[in-house]
């Protein structure tokens, strides 16, 4: 029996690589002057949609919401193993928060129909780790967050769940929603073959842009004419990047962009955390007894 999965990635800026400029003087990270990368649980849910399609057969479609650059997360994906890939790209869908992005991303999944939808824990940018669960809730599936194994019974399946200090082992009913963890699994790198043939992948935004650039004196139809073109050759290799905006998802509009995001930032702080005082216990039993005195004399444990 084969399982039909959806994978939720983000593109998001690489904030291992935060420095000075990288951040404007209202606190917000000024995402130009980092680079773009694909959120690193992503790769883990990922890798969880491949492992489940390599074992019990079905497909795995990547997708994502955001501007049209995060198709190279969408190729990268192909390129890995993913067998279709979907943007959702409006500007209507600006300013989104949390709820908005959900709202949005169920709609895509409901026009896709999935027995399964991976996302990874949290993104490395907004860091909420709400959109997995807000969207569980939205579709009406059963969540499991801090997936770290699973294995499918038919209908049901039964997951581990990394809840830090230990594991728990859970069973639901599909359709699921699973928020995966690091500890996961490790990412498979891209496919040599699959590389050469997706990185070729254009979603028509993409197509328009390179045509305008390509054809800059010539009139509008003959552009449009020529991306159309052009999209159907990409059709005809599986090489066109599904695309869709908020009208393709009939979403209601009030739930989208900033009419549909209560959030209201009130305050943004960077916080530097600066390096304290250490101290070294030898690792002898009277060095271990010291360290655990201190430690329940500051009442840091205990
Ligand atoms: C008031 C406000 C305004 C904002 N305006 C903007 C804006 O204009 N532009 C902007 O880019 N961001 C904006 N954001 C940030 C945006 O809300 C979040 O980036 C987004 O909702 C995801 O939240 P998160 O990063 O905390 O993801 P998490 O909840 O930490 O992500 C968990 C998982 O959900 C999935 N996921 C999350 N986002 C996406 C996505 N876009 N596509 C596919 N899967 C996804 C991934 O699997 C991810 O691992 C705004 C946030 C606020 C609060």
């Amino acid at each position: 029996m084969g399982y039909n999965s959806i994978v939720c990635v983000k593109q998001v800026p690489d904030t291992k690589q935060i420095t000075g400029q990288a951040m404007k003087s209202d606190g917000t990270v000024n995402r130009a002057a980092l680079p773009a990368i694909f959120n690193p649980e992503d790769l883990n849910a990922l890798e969880s949609a491949l492992e489940a399609r390599d074992r019990h057969g079905g497909t795995v479609t990547v997708l994502t919401m955001g501007l049209p650059s995060a198709c190279d997360v969408l190729r990268d994906a192909l390129c890995r193993g993913a067998d279709h890939a979907v943007l959702v790209t409006d500007r209507r869908c600006a300013a989104s928060d949390t709820l908005a992005t959900s709202y949005i991303l169920s709609c895509a999944v409901r026009k896709l129909n999935a027995d399964v939808v991976f996302c990874g824990r949290q993104a490395i940018d907004g860091d909420t780790a709400q959109v997995g669960p807000q969207l569980a809730e939205k579709l009406g599936y059963t969540l499991v967050t801090y997936l770290e194994d699973f294995e499918f019974e038919g209908r049901t399946v039964r997951v581990r769940r990394n809840i830090g200090n230990g594991y728990e082992v859970v069973r639901s009913q599909l359709p699921a929603l699973f928020t995966v963890v690091e500890s996961a699994n490790k990412p498979r790198p891209q496919a040599l073959r699959k590389a050469l043939k997706f990185k070729k992948a254009l979603s028509p935004l993409e197509v328009n842009k390179i045509v305008t650039e390509q054809l800059p004196d010539a009139d509008d139809n003959t552009k449009r004419s020529e991306a159309a073109n052009r999209c159907q050759a990409l059709a005809k290799q599986g090489l066109l990047i599904t695309q869709w905006d908020l009208d393709d998802l009939e979403a209601d509009l009030t739930w989208c962009g900033v009419t549909g995001s209560p959030t209201k930032v009130n305050r943004i702080q960077s916080i530097v955390l600066a390096g304290g005082d250490y101290k070294e216990f030898p690792p002898t039993d009277a060095g271990i007894n010291q360290l655990i005195y201190e430690l329940v004399e500051d009442h840091t444990i205990g």
